[in-house]
């Protein structure tokens, strides 16, 4: 099995965790224990400590990802843009892609 699959009985889950209470981000691999799922799964921040660690995502495209200039690379997409969760800022065209 390629390993960018996550199959739904495999409990092995990689990708980035953010911190609910300082926003620190990393990437680890975990085995997530029986019964739990993914969405109530905590792991404990390595900077503060706190068990408020959860899942960013599933999945990290391979591919170049757009990155605002906040540096967040995540966002909403609305029919305004798209909106930075990070900064509140919209990216409502292609800034840099003339
Ligand atoms: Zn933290
Ligand atoms: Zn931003």
């Amino acid at each position: 099995m390629s390993d960018n699959v996550i199959a739904l009985r495999n409990t092995q889950v990689s990708g980035v965790w953010v911190c609910a209470q300082c926003q620190a981000q990393w990437e680890k691999d975990i085995t997530l224990p029986w019964g739990t799922t993914l969405r109530d799964h905590r792991e404990v921040c390595p900077d503060c400590g706190c068990r408020t660690g959860s899942i960013k995502g599933e999945f990290i495209p391979e591919d170049p990802v757009w990155v605002c200039d906040c540096g967040n690379t995540l966002f909403y997409i609305t029919q305004g843009g798209m909106f930075c969760p990070g900064c509140g800022g919209y990216w409502t065209d292609t800034r840099g892609a003339e």
